[in-house]
Order: structure tokens, then C-alpha cells, then sequence
């Protein structure tokens, strides 16, 4: 679906130049000839981007804009403002009022739909996947915490140090500002260093009008995977016309002209800050989130979910290298008394013992998982019966010798009963991976069936 842009202006033959060109670039035009509609449309439509004009007839363009950020339906909406005085107080207002972008008018057209471009790139890797769903797993955006200060690194591509331009920030910015040159920055992030000393935002000053040289860093420094996730701003000469276009396109986060105010530079960089640890948050989340779709809360085991493609993964290794592989399924023995005599919390807490015991007779490379309420999965890459049989045998003791202790400080006996299948001889292709967990299951019926507290095996479940 193209991306719908509301166009907020209330001249017509503005209206209509945009309209068309956005039409062109193959966006969906929405059109609001005020503020009030502007509001309206946007809450109703929830349009991809907002062009705003800041001369509106009925309303004060900042007023609408503040009004935009501050309803939640509309508030993450991306808005590009445009004036027509280009007065930097005028500026500098649009952004602290909310604005992504501020452009003087008549804004150069090729730079107009980069950033687009970039702006709709950036709201759509936040909103990836929709936020409803990421809300519902616990993964949306919480209000962002205190900023701690951050890192801001001034790049110059020529050999003169921008140690100008640092100063200038530093009576405006709280963070740490370093100045680097182009090949320090280089080295920097290819000493292999903990990306968390790196900046989190380059200014990359072109100081010496040599826009080539200024897009090839940024590009460098976006596409390397230290700093692929840090803020890039180009500021001078690449930051304008067609290179501005060009440096949208090839990723930088902002295009500066030379003849930013230092106070609109600091603002735009604060803002960086915030998007670049808005997405570093969201990352994490969504991690967290892959990690825990695996894991079992209450023992911190694998899931079942997780053993699955794990035994594929063994089952070919196994056969590519030719060795043999174990599956061992465990159940506890009459758990449900345990629960019965002392209360599931106290079941619970036998779980979590049980997984530790068995953590503790597995080696490092084996796999564990807990695929049932009291039943566990062990797969052991390269064993054969003889291994299989040493390690089953030592788990059954580890549980009957040392009985566990109750949160009540009551110490109760827990023993367990194994299903032990092997995998077809070495070189054997062991193609059903299904079929050697059901081997597996089989053999711990029989185990339950002879009295519990004990091995069965099978042999050559290929
Ligand atoms: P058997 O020796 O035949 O395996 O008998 P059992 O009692 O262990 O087997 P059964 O399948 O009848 O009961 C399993 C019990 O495990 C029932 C359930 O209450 C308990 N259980 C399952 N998941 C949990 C859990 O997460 N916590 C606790 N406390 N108990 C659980
Ligand atoms: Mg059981
Ligand atoms: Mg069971």
C-alpha cells in the first residue's frame, strides 16, 4: 500500500503542486486547507507523514502542531513543517514543538521526497510489527526513562579537526562531545570495540566542501556493524540540494545546511539522541521477547518450541559427521501426589530443583528442555548407548539419593523414570526426528510400567 501524505496548506495552487508531485512519487495525497481539518483528517485517517505549512488561516501552524503531538492517535505521526519566512526563531520553534523537519519554502523538491523517504523508513521500522501486537507481547514502547547524557562525536572529513563546531555545541549540549577525524572515526569502529564507548551520534562536518568525500563516511559509517545503529547527521555543503537528497538516500539521519544555527543543530541532535535510543530500546525488547518466547519461565529451561528444531539440527549434524545421538525423555514419579500432599508451590519448587539436577548431569553441548508439566527432554549430540547409559543412570541416582528440600524445610524423595532411544549406527541417516522421541517415549512407558525409578532403551530408532 503507498503511504498516504496530508498536505496542510491553504493555498490552492500549493495544494495542487504538491498533490501532483506526490502522485507522481506514487504517495496517496490527503489534503487539509487548515488547522482544524488538518486535526480532524489526521486523527480520523492517521495519515503516514504530515507536510505542514506554518501559515494557516484559522489557527497558528505551531498550535496545530503541538496539538498533533499531544493526542496519542497522532503523536508518532512524522511531520515535515514548512515556512515561508525561514526566520530561525520560527524554526527553532517547529522543533521543539514536535517537527522532524523543518523546511524553508520553496523547498527543493528532490530533498522534500528523501526525506520522505527517510522519515516513512524510520516510522516503519518502529512500527514493526504493528505496535498492537508488539503491545499485547509486552514489547511496546514505555515512556522513555531520563536521558542519561550521551555520546555526540563531530567528524570532519578534512584534516582539520571541527573543534569550532564542538565548541559551539558544548555551550548548547549537556553530552559528551568528542572530536574525531575521518580516519580516527574509521579506526575507532573497526578496533573491534565495545559499542557501547561509541557515539551515538556522528555530525559529520563538511567543512571543506567536499560532499563526495563527507557521503562516502557516512555511508561507511551506516553500513559498518559497530555503528549501523547510531545516529548520522551531515552537516554543510552535503547537506544541501541534491546531495541532501543523496545523503537521505544513502541512510544519514539528518542533512544540515552550512548555515544552520548552532541552536537548531543542538536541537536537531537531541532529537537524534532520542530516536537513535528509541530504537536501541526497541531492540532490546524485541530480544528479550525472542528470548523468552523460548525459554520456560519457571524452571529457565528451553521449551518445547525450542527443542524442536534443536533435534533437527543434531539429527542432521549426526549424520553429516557420522556419529551417533541420544534422546532421553524424563517424568518425574507420581508428581501429582507431591502436589496432592504439599501444595503446588511446593511442586514448583521441586521443578526448579529437578531442572537444576539435571542441568547439572548434562554436559554443556546437550540440549534440555522442559516439554511437559513435569516431564523433561534431553538430547545429547554425540553419544552413543554406552554415554546415553552413563548419563541416565547418573541422573536416576542424582534424584533418588539426595532427597529435596521443601520450602517448609520437610525433605521429600523424588525419583524419576527415563525413556533412553539412541540413534541409528554411526553414519546411519536418521531421517524421522519425530520418530526418536517417540522411541524415547516408548522406552519411559516401560519404565513406568516395571516400577518407575529407572532406565529402559532402545536401540536403532532410525
Ligand atoms: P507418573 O509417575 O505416572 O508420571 O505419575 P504422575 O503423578 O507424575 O503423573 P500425572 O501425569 O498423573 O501427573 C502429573 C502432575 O504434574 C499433575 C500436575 O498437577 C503436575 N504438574 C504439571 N505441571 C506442573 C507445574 O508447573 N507445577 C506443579 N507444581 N505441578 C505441575
Ligand atoms: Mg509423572
Ligand atoms: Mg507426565
Amino acid at each position: 500500500m503507498s503511504a498516504r501524505i496530508l498536505i496542510v496548506d491553504d493555498v490552492a495552487a500549493n495544494r495542487i503542486v504538491q498533490q501532483a508531485r506526490l502522485a507522481a512519487a506514487f504517495y496517496e495525497p490527503l489534503l487539509a486547507t487548515d488547522g482544524a481539518t488538518c486535526l480532524s483528517v489526521a486523527r480520523e485517517a492517521r495519515p503516514d507523514l504530515v507536510l505542514l505549512d506554518l501559515g494557516l488561516p484559522d489557527r497558528p501552524g505551531l498550535d496545530v502542531l503541538r496539538d498533533l503531538r499531544s493526542d496519542p492517535a497522532t503523536r508518532e505521526i512524522p511531520v515535515i513543517a514548512l515556512t515561508a519566512t525561514g526566520e530561525s526563531s520560527e524554526r527553532l520553534a517547529a522543533f521543539a514543538a514536535g517537527a522532524d523537519d523543518v523546511m524553508n519554502r520553496p523547498a527543493n523538491e528532490r530533498v522534500l521526497l528523501a526525506r520522505l523517504r527517510n522519515l516513512l523508513r524510520v516510522k516503519a521500522e518502529i512500527e514493526f510489527p504493528a505496535s498492537g501486537e508488539l503491545a499485547m507481547a509486552g514489547l511496546a514502547d514505555p515512556p522513555a526513562p531520563f536521558e542519561p547524557q550521551g555520546t555526540i562525536a563531530v567528524v570532519s572529513v578534512k584534516s582539520t579537526p571541527a573543534n569550532s563546531l564542538r565548541d559551539a555545541l558544548a555551550g548548547q549540549l549537556r553530552d559528551r562531545l568528542v572530536v574525531l577525524s575521518r580516519r580516527d572515526a574509521l579506526a575507532e569502529i573497526s578496533a573491534e570495540n565495545n559499542s557501547c564507548n561509541l557515539p551515538e551520534v556522528f555530525i559529520v562536518h563538511d567543512d571543506g566542501g567536499n560532499p563526495a568525500g563527507t557521503l562516502r563516511l557516512l555511508s561507511e559509517l551506516k553500513s559498518h556493524q559497530a555503528t549501523r545503529h547510531a545516529a548520522v547527521c551531515v552537516v554543510g555543503p552535503a547537506g544541501e540540494g541534491d546531495d541532501a537528497a543523496m545523503a537521505f538516500d544513502l541512510g544519514a539521519d539528518d542533512a544540515v545546511a552550512r548555515y544552520v544555527t548552532v541552536e537548531e543543530l543542538a536541537l536537531r541532535t537531541r532529537g537524534l539522541l532520542r530516536r537513535k535510543r528509541h530504537g536501541d530500546r526497541r531492540r532490546a525488547r524485541m530480544q528479550d521477547g525472542l528470548r523468552l518466547a523460548m525459554l520456560d519461565p519457571l524452571t529457565g529451561l528451553y521449551n518445547r518450541r525450542y527443542a524442536a528444531p534443536q533435534l533437527t539440527a543434531v539429527a542432521k549434524r549426526s549424520h553429516d559427521d557420522g556419529t551417533q545421538f541420544a534422546v532421553m525423555v524424563m517424568d518425574l514419579d507420581r508428581f501429582k501426589q507431591v502436589n496432592d500432599h504439599y501444595g503446588h508451590a511446593a511442586g514448583d519448587q521441586v521443578l526448579i530443583e529437578v531442572a537444576r539436577r539435571l542441568t547439572a548431569n548434562l554436559r554443556e553441548s546437550d540440549v534440555l528442555a522442559r516439554i511437559g508439566g513435569e516431564e523433561f527432554l534431553a538430547i545429547l549430540p554425540r553419544s552413543d548407548i554406552a554415554v546415553a547409559r552413563r548419563v541416565a543412570e547418573r541422573i536416576c541416582q542424582s534424584m533418588d539419593i539426595q532427597p529435596i528440600r521443601l520450602p517448609s524445610g520437610e525433605l521429600l524423595r523424588v525419583t524419576v523414570s527415563i525413556g533412553v532411544a539412541v540413534s541409528g549406527p554411526a553414519g546411519e541417516a536418521t531421517t524421522e526426528n519425530d520418530g526418536i522421541v517417540k522411541q524415547a517415549d516408548l522406552a519411559l512407558l516401560a519404565s513406568k510400567g516395571a516400577g518407575r525409578n529407572q532406565v529402559t532403551y532402545r536401540m536403532n530408532a532410525a
